[in-house]
């Protein structure tokens, strides 16, 4: 479940150097004023080559943009913030963008407490605290479900399109907001629309 340490080896990142380049190379102080132009919200995956200000090559103030595991909808916390963003601003449309490769393809609920409840402490990181297991338990981890006969393509396809019609559905989002869903393809750039 570790798996990064195979695909992408742990290199420090100079988080504090890049910021003091940015203050004094890029920085300009014209986009302090609160809002996004596009009227856009964007649900996407937390996955770290899923950045839509890089494939929608947007500048600050484009788009709101929330980031979660899979850039599932069905949370509250999502709701939250979405409801917020409605009363804050105008939203004229909600995208909710998948992508090719995501780690919500590689695990279930069942495999999620498994991995916690054999707390194996030689893992990186190390052990989990004694009451991880309780939590995880009492949590929906919403992994894509692949089911018998689909290509892992229908299986995010399927999952874009229950994240739209769970939005669509919700009573604290608001019937003019159009919602659409997209898929982002990791290996060309390409965002797709799927419903
Ligand atoms: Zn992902």
């Amino acid at each position: 479940m570790v798996g990064h340490e195979k695909t992408n080896p742990y290199s420090p990142y100079d988080f504090e150097t890049a910021n003091k380049r940015y203050v004094e190379t890029t920085f300009d102080g014209s986009f302090t004023i609160v809002g996004a132009r596009s009227r856009c919200g964007i649900i996407t995956c937390c996955d770290a080559r899923c950045i839509p200000e890089h494939f929608y090559e947007m500048k600050e103030n484009e788009a709101f943009v929330i980031r979660n595991g899979g850039g599932r909808t069905a949370s509250e916390d999502v709701i939250r913030t979405l409801t917020l963003i409605q009363i804050l601003s105008e939203i004229k449309e909600l995208k909710i963008i998948h992508h090719t490769d995501c780690g919500s393809l590689a695990f279930n609920d069942e495999e999620i407490r498994e991995v916690i409840a054999t707390n194996d402490p030689n893992v990186p990181g190390g052990p989990w605290k004694p009451e991880a297991l309780a939590w995880a338990e009492s949590m929906a981890f919403q992994p894509f479900k692949v089911g018998k006969g689909e290509t892992i393509l229908q299986g995010i396809e399927k999952s874009i399109i229950q994240d739209a019609a769970y939005l669509k559905a919700h009573p604290l989002i608001k019937a003019s907001i159009k919602i659409t869903g997209w898929l982002y393809d990791l290996e060309t750039g390409k965002v797709t629309q799927v419903v």
